[in-house]
């Protein structure tokens, strides 16, 4: 079914962006609450952030990212936070997008890379999602999801085959800390987790190490060891917090704790990759 009066795509700004640090507000604004309803409840059009090309970071081989817009978690490190109000992206169809896709597919299959539908929290809109992602398998494209895992339950067995890898974010173990970090409960993130390993789908974890809030050494080894037991986990991402998002959080009025915190010391990335290899895990 279609949604409700959808309105005509936004020309402008591109999709495209140079980088999703490009800050992005209020694309969709101009788009109902019926609409925004009926787009969540039937996922025939999505709200993007972006694409950016080129990406070697967001899974195998050279990667197009759709970066969606709304996130219902609050990392106190969010390098985007611009992505948390669904509003602020642009809305596409699945057609749309798909035909953005279809420019690079030849490359991207050459290359061994893929598609990733990143964030932003891409289950936010796991209607779109689901459609997306399977439209994307069907023109024989690798397919990457990268989540936090809270709502993955709301993917059913099917849709989640078409996902070929997931890249899972898991940010602390405590779920004090966790809670501390994003403001939200972490029990949802590894059931997800489990899940996927029963279903033997592949997972890269995505850990971002940010001195004085995850890098606690017990925490980092609880997190390897339930990696480790999954069984399905491929590699270990370290990503060492940045400055780089910053001014979007003064340019968005809100307030960011994270000032003064330095990026981690070489040394500090370093023990932190140990202990994921101690685990028996490929961490990079
Ligand atoms: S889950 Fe990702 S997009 Fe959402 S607040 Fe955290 S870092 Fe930002």
């Amino acid at each position: 079914m279609e949604p409700a009066n959808r309105p005509e795509p936004h020309a402008e700004p591109s999709l495209h962006a140079r980088s999703p640090y490009e800050l992005r507000v209020d694309h969709g604004r101009h788009v109902s609450d019926a609409d925004v309803r009926a787009a969540l409840s039937h996922g025939e059009m999505g709200f993007l952030h972006s694409f950016t090309t080129g990406s070697m970071v967001d899974g195998p081989g050279v990667r197009v990212v759709a970066w969606t817009a709304g996130c219902m978690w609050r990392c106190a490190y969010c390098h985007n936070p611009d992505t948390w109000t669904m509003t602020n992206g642009i809305p596409v169809t699945v057609p749309q997008a798909l035909t953005e896709l279809r420019k690079y597919s030849a490359g991207l299959k050459a290359m061994a890379g893929g598609f990733t539908l990143s964030g932003g929290e891409p289950l936010m809109q796991a209607r779109f999602v689901a459609r997306l992602l399977t439209a994307v398998k069907g023109i024989g494209v690798h397919t990457a999801l990268d989540t936090n895992g809270y709502y993955g339950e709301r993917l059913t067995d099917e849709e989640l085959d078409h996902v070929d890898l997931v890249l899972l974010d898991l940010k602390a173990w405590d779920p004090e800390r966790h809670k501390r970090i994003t403001g939200m409960d972490v029990a949802p993130t590894h059931a997800f987790a489990r899940r996927l390993a029963a279903r033997r789908r592949p997972i890269w974890v995505r850990f971002v190490l940010v001195p004085g809030l995850s890098d606690d050494p017990a925490d980092i080894e609880r997190i390897a060891a339930f990696a480790a037991e999954l069984g399905v986990v491929q590699r270990v991402d370290v990503l060492p917090f940045h400055q780089m998002g910053q001014f979007k959080w003064k340019r968005l009025g809100l307030t960011y704790t994270l000032e003064d915190t330095p990026t981690p010391s070489q040394e500090l990335v370093e023990r932190t990759l140990d202990i994921f290899r101690g685990a028996g895990l490929k961490a990079v």
